[in-house]
């Protein structure tokens, strides 16, 4: 560890690397010059308190001068990094939805829709960061593009288990990432693809629908804005399958492969022509996490849905909730065998049926997604409203207590999750 402050010339087309510690907070300053950080400016003479565990890459393609102040429990300043590279990407997508807006003009039909780009390759390349990137250098274009967040295990839109979209119209907080206000979210409910594959599929195609509404489109500058989505690190046997499906589902132009040379070799096989397809460098600054830090992250994630963070806290409620008041449900059963069915029926999708579940001790400490339907076929199709943790079950009384952003829940149908989370605040 490394204690006070220390300072830091970076030179044009270089960025400072840290990693703080597990308990205390880090405070950066640029004193001189011009930085960035993941593609949001960073305001001279401001101090930036970056929690525990962050991995940050403070970047300059001028000169600066940077002030951390606290422990670090690694630094160093690397000259050689892709982000010219990924400006030139950024470039790219701008010359296309320019492109889509000539020819718009020219045809004086219809409105343009900017390019949609899918972000692959395997966990720990960079892709987050890259997605968070090149929305930035977006929004500083005067774009509004649409962040799409495919990844189950490490979401940056809502709790892990989910996917989800966002209209990004201004730079991501330095700290606390991009505003989350008005995501559009899905309850898949595993932190892996491999939950369950099927379900996994069709909730990927449920959200590119949703965002090919009347209601979607009218929104000409998000149409113009394009996609940037975010993939789960999965990239071997279904994995690969998924990834395929995302690019189907949002019918995607432009996909990105990070840092892995066969499954660029594979898509350039498998997906059609029409799609353009990027081979992009791993950042040397990322570096591997392994199981028990994702797991940490996947923790933080729930918490700070719950209870904000420094800078924006949330005040959570306990409620309780009689059972004859609320319903629960569960997304997917065992497929049945195809001796039990009557001859010539085919049985209803087991990955996405929806099932009543009865209320037990076994939902203790886990989430439930808040359904915004009423309609028991069209849970598992619809966005979610909000999410409620299980604190305690009292079977006697027929009740439960549950943690909740909101006094009244929105709506009495709650979805499982197969995520449990240990609420740790005093
Ligand atoms: P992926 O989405 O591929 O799993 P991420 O984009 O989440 O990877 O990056 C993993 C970690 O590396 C994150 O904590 C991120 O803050 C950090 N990171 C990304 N780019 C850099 C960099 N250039 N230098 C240092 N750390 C970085």
């Amino acid at each position: 560890m490394v204690d006070n402050v220390q300072e830091f010339k970076l030179r044009e087309d270089s960025e400072l690397r840290f990693a703080v510690g597990d308990e205390e907070d880090v405070v950066l300053e640029l004193i001189e010059g011009y930085a960035e950080m993941f593609g949001t400016e960073i305001t001279p003479n401001k101090k930036y308190t970056f929690p525990p565990s962050s991995r940050v890459a403070i970047y300059t393609y001028t000169q600066a001068t940077i002030e951390l102040f606290g422990k670090v429990s690694s630094h160093y300043v690397a000259d050689d990094t892709p982000m010219v590279f990924y400006v030139n990407i950024h470039a790219a997508i701008e010359e296309v939805r320019q492109a889509r807006e000539e020819q718009a003009m020219q045809s004086g039909y219809g409105k343009p829709k900017g390019p949609k780009v899918l972000l692959v390759g395997p966990s720990d390349v960079g892709k987050s960061t890259l997605s968070r990137i090149l929305c930035n250098y977006s929004v500083r274009q005067g774009r509004c593009p649409v962040f799409v967040d495919l990844d189950v295990g490490q979401n940056n839109i809502s709790v892990p288990g989910t996917i989800g979209a966002l209209i990004v119209d201004k730079t991501a907080d330095i700290i606390d990432g991009f505003d989350r206000t008005n995501a559009l979210v899905y309850n898949f409910g595993h932190t892996s693809p491999g939950g369950s594959i099927g379900l996994y599929k069709a909730m990927m195609k449920q959200l590119a629908a949703s965002m090919k509404t009347p209601q979607f489109e009218s929104n000409s500058d998000a149409l113009i804005g394009g996609m940037i989505i975010n993939t789960c690190g999965w990239v071997n046997d279904a994995g690969y399958e998924c990834i395929k499906s995302a690019a189907e589902s949002f019918e995607v132009d432009i996909v990105i492969v990070i840092d892995h040379e066969r499954l660029y070799s594979d898509l350039s096989r498998d997906l059609p022509e029409f799609v353009r397809l990027l081979k992009c460098p791993k950042s040397g600054g990322v570096e591997k996490r392994d199981s028990e830090f994702r797991g940490k992250t996947r923790t933080a994630n729930v918490h700070s849905y719950f209870y904000g963070t420094k800078s924006q806290q949330v005040f959570p409620f306990n409620i309780v909730l009689q059972f004859n008041d609320i319903k629960l449900f569960r997304i997917g059963t065992e497929k049945l065998p195809d001796s039990c069915l009557p001859f010539g029926m085919e049985e209803e999708d087991p990955d996405t049926r929806v099932v009543e579940m009865t209320p037990s001790t076994d939902i203790l400490h886990h989430l439930f997604a808040i359904s915004h339907s009423n309609i028991v076929e069209d849970i598992c199709k619809s966005a979610v409203c909000g999410f409620v943790l299980v604190k305690e079950i009292d079977m006697e009384q027929q009740k439960m207590t549950v943690l909740s952003v909101r006094t009244t829940l929105p709506s009495t149908n709650l979805v499982f999750m197969n995520i449990s989370h240990l609420d740790d605040h005093v």
